[in-house]
């Protein structure tokens, strides 16, 4: 499936031309910043950046249908795509406008709704943040206690949002909220969007163990949303909701980002030296754990291609394959990523966050590739929670296998 000689000549020449947008577009700066990021997604300007010069190719969202302004590609080729984006480390995007809410509107949204945000979107004219999790609601996301209240061509909404990434760059918000506390929880919620610079919103930055600011707390204080901001009906939001984590927590290519990270921990292990004569690459045992990595990530990949073979584009994989999608991928990257900062072993230690960043204040200790490994070994534990954690999505399959 992903060996290069098993491209057709028509995906090698896509291949190439991919190639020579990469090379044109991602240059030596844009490269630099991201290598030094370690963060879930690029750092709001590199990410804007990169945004706009894939939209001026007409490449912003690979998986949207192209009546929608998707390039019309084939699996192959979004699968090429990612594997040369992956291969050159492209900024990682924020995935809630193009990923999560995209498909939303594409479903649920009204003409008027799709013809505003979906263009938008698509030209990176708006980023957007995720308002689904609050204090006490998380894995038990339909308990969420955020209210709105109609007062005629509005909801006023008030209560709290947290973990919100990335809101604090952002200039719209999807948001579960309570319409009605009628009847069963999931029935009484309602899908709203709002824009970011609303009166009535307040962020608060939450550092991350990292030290990093990806994350917030938003305070609704009285925020007025217009009615036709809704998706979905009143009171079905719930239903908005879960399609919404279907693209979560299966959407992308599931091995591709795994298969270069491993690449990239194997070329560090060439140059580091294994403590026993020749480089950490040679070692018995540093061989075995990265094969035996090799092995999972190919079994990933075939899983993923037997997965999402039935979704055409734009569609959803469905929740099962989702579940596992989401499985596989955090706790594989988690691997990865744990072998990196056992490859760097002593450079591991220092705390590089003077070095990390799009606009460092300081050069790195030791070799440049030991700027990000534990900084993005720390972020990525988060992996396994956000999104649903592993307990949830396997409460999730053990339900459909009726265990
Ligand atoms: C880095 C990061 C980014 C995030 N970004 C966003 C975002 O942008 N927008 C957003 O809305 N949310 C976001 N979240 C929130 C995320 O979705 C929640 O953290 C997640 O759903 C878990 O909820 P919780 O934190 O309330 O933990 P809890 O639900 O309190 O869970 C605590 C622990 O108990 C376990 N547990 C809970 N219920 C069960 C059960 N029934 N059976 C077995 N075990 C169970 C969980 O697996 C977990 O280990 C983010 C979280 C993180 C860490």
């Amino acid at each position: 499936m992903n060996s290069e000689d098993n491209l057709s000549p028509e995906d090698r020449a896509f291949r190439d031309e991919v190639r020579a947008f990469l090379d044109e577009k991602f240059d030596a700066e844009l490269r630099a910043q991201t290598e030094r990021q370690a963060g879930v997604f690029a750092e709001d300007s590199v990410a804007r950046r990169w945004h706009r010069a894939l939209h001026s190719r007409g490449w912003s969202a690979p998986s949207w249908p192209a009546e929608y302004g998707g390039p019309g590609w084939t699996a192959r080729q979004r699968e090429i795509f990612a594997m040369e984006c992956a291969r050159v480390g492209t900024p990682s995007l924020p995935s809630m406008g193009i990923t999560l809410c995209g498909p939303v509107i594409m479903r649920y949204g009204t003409p008027e709704q799709k013809a505003y945000f979906l263009p938008r979107m698509l030209s990176g004219e708006h980023v957007w943040a995720q308002g689904y999790s609050e204090p006490q609601s998380g894995s038990d996301l339909s308990s969420l206690q955020t209210r709105a209240v109609r007062d005629g061509d509005d909801y006023v909404v008030n209560g709290t949002k947290i973990w919100t990434t990335n809101a604090h760059n952002a200039d719209w918000i999807f948001m579960l909220v309570r319409t009605s506390t009628e009847g069963k929880q999931q029935a009484g919620i309602s899908f709203l969007v709002s824009p970011m610079n609303a009166p009535g919103i307040t962020v608060r930055p939450i550092l991350s163990t990292s030290g990093e600011h990806e994350l917030n707390q938003l305070f609704f204080d009285n925020l007025s949303v217009p009615v036709a901001n809704r998706m979905g009906a009143e009171n079905e939001g719930w239903t908005v909701a879960k399609y919404l984590l279907e693209f979560e927590r299966g959407g992308g290519s599931l091995g591709v980002g795994l298969r270069v990270g491993l690449e990239k921990v194997k070329a560090m292990a060439a140059k580091e030296p294994s403590g026993h004569g020749g480089s950490l690459l040679e070692d018995r045992a540093f061989r075995r754990k990265a094969a035996l990595l090799d092995i999972d990530m190919m079994t990933a990949d075939w899983t993923d291609l037997h997965l999402s073979s039935g979704a055409g584009v734009g569609e959803s994989v469905g929740g099962t394959a989702a579940s596992i999608k989401k499985l596989l991928a955090s706790h594989k990257s988690q691997d990865v990523a744990e072998l990196a900062v056992e490859v760097l072993g002593a450079y591991a230690m220092p705390d590089q966050r003077r070095a990390l960043g799009a606009f460092p204040q300081e050069g790195p200790i030791g070799p440049a590739y030991a700027i990000t490994p534990t900084t993005r070994h720390i972020n990525n534990r988060a992996s396994t929670v956000y999104g649903g954690s592993s307990e949830v999505q396997h409460n999730i399959l053990a339900r459909l296998l009726g265990l």
